[in-house]
């Protein structure tokens, strides 16, 4: 199998090869953004967004201030991504809701809108919600970047989705597209049996 290119950080980032080039998906914690930029050497055609959390977005504002790339998010990440509205607090006391938002935020003049079923240099955009109820992913020939709609062989904790129930559909959905591979924000990649494996456990 060859997949796309994995940039190991808090998460998992991707560098996807387009003709001349190549984009990002996903952009590290904020404390981070000096190492990837040290990395990437040229400049990326566009930073997407799988969603809003820190650790998938906290680089986007580096890497629009150096490049002045567009971002590509959903909509419903926006006001978490501008900072209109805070970032639902993560699991750890006291601090939880500091923590989740320590990423500087992002100009709305930095971000275009994605939508499912639009096209990013050939890959799909599919909505795959639960997890944060905005959450993109890309699909191309069975390859599917997934964001943290999975996580490890399993879904995310319940604590850190936004809703958890439909984030259990979302497993049923990977598997209607058709990927036989899943690209994770974390861990991974997983094959299809795993996830059929998955969506069998969870009852979906
Ligand atoms: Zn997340
Ligand atoms: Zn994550």
């Amino acid at each position: 199998m060859s997949g796309p290119e994995v940039l190991r950080f808090a998460a998992n980032l991707y560098r996807i090869p387009v003709e001349g080039g190549y984009f990002l998906v996903d952009a590290g914690l904020p404390w981070e953004a000096r190492r990837l930029l040290a990395l990437l050497k040229t400049p990326p055609r566009l930073l997407f967004l799988t969603h809003h959390h820190l650790d998938h977005s906290g680089g986007a504002r580096a890497l629009w201030k150096l490049f002045g790339l567009p971002v590509l998010a959903h909509p419903r990440e926006w006001p978490y991504l501008t900072g209109k509205k805070p970032r639902p607090p993560l699991p750890v006391p006291l601090l939880g809701r500091w923590l989740a938002n320590l990423g500087p935020p992002l100009p709305e003049e930095a971000l275009l809108p994605v939508e499912e079923g639009e096209e990013v240099y050939g890959w799909r955009v599919v909505a795959l919600p639960g997890h944060t109820l905005g959450q993109v992913g890309l699909y191309r020939e069975k390859v599917l970047l997934a964001g943290d709609a999975l996580r490890g062989k399993g879904l995310p904790p319940r604590l850190i989705n936004e809703d958890h129930e439909l984030a259990r559909r979302t497993v049923r959905k990977i598997l209607e597209l058709g990927a036989e591979w899943v690209y994770l924000g974390h861990g991974g990649p997983l094959a299809r049996q795993e996830v059929e494996a998955l969506a069998r456990r969870l009852g979906v």
